[in-house]
């Protein structure tokens, strides 16, 4: 039996412009390879245990009533550089529900086939990516950061060509919207104030109601993006891609491709193959991030009558994101050494523990970790130099012997276990051969981040030199 959808459509309501409707390519042969029962259900999607109709109905092939299947126009700062057109090239929103806790959610495919914005792309994406996708964005979310859903991951039967030929698949992607400062971007280039207008009205109502002018809009998305980067760094995640048409409005996390978590701690640390400059860095997100809602600031102006006092307005908006970033950075980082209520005082204890790790090379995650059973000897070990660490273990036990319960706020925020690189590769490569196992084991062990059983222990081990990744591919 097809699944039903409780489709309720909103931006497809949009007027001419805003996207171009289209029909998903047929795949092949459809086979599921996950499917992600919870969220269907938070979603109203009824329980089926029919895997070939899931596949069907996540593959494009045989959408369900009400899907409106269309592809959203969007432009984009990629790199630093400005490309006018972007839009969906290998994904279509097929429709919209309102969830389970009354919340609306965009359902989209990403791979299915070609769109009016696909330019020399094919439209297309392959397992190993759609998989990684759906295993990270899933992570993120156990992890509590913000965060697209993966719903399901279908393998189309159809090739797609890379440098070699590769097995294809479509992700199914639940977003609080796909909304993007490149949506914005999209308009305000091609100076239309009413479309900017209608864009700014449809997003406020969904992400913003309580905002009333573009202004507040722009203030309420620069919270949300503060806070989204401080939660990525305290958890040693680096996007990879923050480019202004992968920074939503809504403040969650979107496209999951070179993206990475650090094994050892650098924060110059870079994984994905397409950053050469180092441009998204792990510690460079903080700054890039100001210069994304900066472009989302130009784009607003374009709604402004007195341009020069707004323009004044927007710059000091954008100019206090870093101070939010600061606070949210601190707030995290706080609490991942113990502490309910860390002050600008604390700064130089968290500074001078990141620059012991940067030098040691000591691992991000086991050493939070470690450190979490409030005893600074269990992460000495992580060190390559154990005693490089008994100065600021000193201080460290000084300062949180007046919290309360230390040890249980840190083993609420620093997890166990992360998506490491090498681990997913396996996963993937694994997939490839058309064994899903280990993709299901790390998914399982990945569901309870902070608490990880004795049995599964050896997903906290760190990549030996043999097993590292140092890059990482779209
Ligand atoms: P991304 O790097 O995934 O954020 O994509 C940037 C832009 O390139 C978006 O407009 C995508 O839709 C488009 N794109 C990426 N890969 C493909 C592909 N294989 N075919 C068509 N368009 C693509
Ligand atoms: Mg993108
Ligand atoms: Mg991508």
């Amino acid at each position: 039996m097809k699944p039903s959808i409780p489709f309720d459509n909103s931006y497809a309501a949009l007027p001419e412009g805003f996207f171009a409707r289209m029909q998903p390519r047929t795949a092949s042969n459809p086979r599921l390879l996950a499917f992600n029962a919870p969220l269907a259900q938070d979603l109203g999607i009824a329980p089926t245990s029919d895997l070939a109709s899931l596949a069907e109905t996540f593959s494009g092939n045989a959408l369900p009533e009400g899907a409106d299947p269309l592809a959203q126009a969007y432009a984009g700062h990629q790199f630093g550089g400005f490309s006018p057109q972007l839009g969906d090239g290998r994904a279509l929103l097929i429709g919209e529900v309102v969830d389970r806790h009354g919340k609306r959610r965009d359902l989209q495919l990403k791979g299915s086939g070609r769109t009016p914005f696909s330019r020399g792309g094919d439209g297309l994406a392959a397992m190993g990516p759609v998989l990684r996708e759906y295993l990270i964005s899933e992570a993120m979310f156990t992890l509590g950061v913000p965060t697209t859903r993966s719903l399901a991951a279908v393998a189309t039967g159809d090739d797609v060509l890379r440098e070699t030929p590769l097995p294809g698949a479509v992700l199914t992607r639940v977003a609080a919207s796909h909304l993007r400062v490149g949506s914005f971007e999209f308009f305000a280039a091609r100076r239309d104030a009413a479309r900017t207008s209608q864009l700014l009205g449809f997003a406020t109502e969904r992400h913003y109601p309580q905002v009333s002018t573009p202004l507040e809009f722009l203030k309420a998305v620069i919270a949300a993006q503060a806070q989204l980067v401080a939660h990525w760094m305290s958890i040693g995640f680096i996007h990879g891609v923050m480019n202004t048409d992968n920074t939503t409005i809504s403040g969650e996390t979107i496209d999951y491709g070179p993206c990475a978590f650090m094994d050892g701690y650098h924060p110059a640390t870079v994984y994905s193959s397409i950053d050469r400059q180092g441009r998204y860095a792990y510690d460079n997100q903080r700054h890039v991030l100001p210069w994304n809602m900066a472009q989302l600031a130009s784009s607003l102006l374009l709604l402004e009558e007195d341009t020069e006092t707004a323009v004044q307005a927007y710059t000091q908006a954008v100019h206090e994101m870093p101070a939010l970033i600061d606070a949210a950075w601190l707030q995290r980082f706080g609490a991942k050494l113990g502490m309910a209520n860390a002050t600008v005082d604390d700064r130089p204890l968290i500074d001078e523990l990141l620059a012991l790790m940067a030098n040691q090379g000591a691992d991000f995650t086991n050493t939070f970790r470690a450190l979490s059973s409030g005893d600074a000897k269990d992460a000495e070990a992580l060190f390559v130099e154990p005693s490089a660490l008994h100065d600021w273990s000193h201080r460290w036990h000084k300062r949180i012997e007046r919290e309360e319960s230390p040890d249980l706020r840190m083993r609420a925020v620093n997890p166990a276990v992360i998506a490491r690189n090498h681990r997913v590769e396996q996963t993937l490569a694994a997939a490839m051969t058309g064994d899903m196992q280990p993709f299901q084991d790390l998914q399982r062990v990945l569901t309870t981040p902070f608490d990880l059983s004795d049995d599964d222990s050896e997903y906290a081990i760190p990549p030996r030199p043999d097993e590292e990744i140092t890059a990482t591919f779209c």
